[in-house]
């Protein structure tokens, strides 16, 4: 294969080999080119449909996972939530696997209804900040604005994320701020024990799929997309390359 690093086509054919193996990728950034308004993101041709096949193999289990939230990764993959692929949203806050996902307890949905009003108070100093709304969390977008609005309301998102009962997630250009402690590690990892994998393979480009590159073992094949400091053990440029990568496998 060209385009790809050395030794990456070696590791991913030796863990395509292993009789029990997950495959897993975050969307944007990956599958999907990162675009300025977030609900016109859209899969690189092929890397569904390439998805749905690795699915249907036998010892291999496929997920999606993402910070959206569960309702929006459907839709903006197509992937529908009663099929073979896992889907996991809100950074494993919720899961189609789940009967009770997005389900919060009084205390969790009092504060959540606190930080809502919280985080609409932050467009007093930064106007542009775009708001999106999750089943269980708040999150500050600031993709586009000018330097000192970006700063301001960082901080000040960054801010709301020290109380208690909230916890935060820091992306590019994106403040998450949620009422339910939850890692993309700790949704793959679950996954890859539930299956009992004998490696897993996974995808990421943001700060949040460092979760999941530093809980990886020596059979686990790791793979950054873009720039940035990372735990995974190979990196590729974007998606172009992702969806190589999965139609190699
Ligand atoms: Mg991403």
């Amino acid at each position: 294969m060209t385009g790809l690093p050395d030794g990456l086509a070696e590791a991913l054919s030796y863990a395509a080999s292993l009789p029990t193996l997950v495959v897993a990728t975050d969307f944007d950034g990956v599958l999907a080119p990162i675009v300025l308004d977030p609900m016109t993101s859209r899969p690189v041709e092929g890397t569904i449909e390439d998805l749905r096949r690795l699915a249907g193999r036998p010892g291999v289990r496929v997920a999606l996972v993402s910070g959206r939230d569960l309702a929006t990764l459907s839709q903006l993959t197509g992937v529908e939530l009663d099929g073979p692929i896992r889907l996991v949203g809100s950074h494993g806050a919720e899961s189609n696997n789940r009967r009770d996902w997005g389900a919060l307890t009084p205390s969790q949905t009092a504060i959540l209804t606190r930080l809502t009003r919280q985080v609409r108070g932050l467009r007093d100093s930064a106007r542009g900040i775009r708001i999106e709304y999750k089943p269980s969390a708040v999150v500050v977008h600031t993709r586009g604005l000018a330097d000192a609005e970006k700063a301001a309301a960082t901080k000040g998102a960054k801010a709301l994320g020290r109380q208690p009962g909230v916890h935060r997630k820091l992306g590019k250009d994106v403040v998450e701020l949620t009422v339910v402690r939850a890692d993309k590690g700790t949704a793959v990892m679950d996954l890859a024990a539930e299956v009992r994998a004998d490696a897993v393979v996974y995808l990421g480009d943001d700060a949040t799929d460092e979760d999941v590159f530093e809980r990886m073992g020596p059979s686990d094949v790791g793979i950054k997309v873009g720039p940035g400091e990372t735990a995974a053990k190979w990196r590729v440029e974007g998606p172009t390359q992702v969806a190589e990568i999965l139609h190699l496998l």
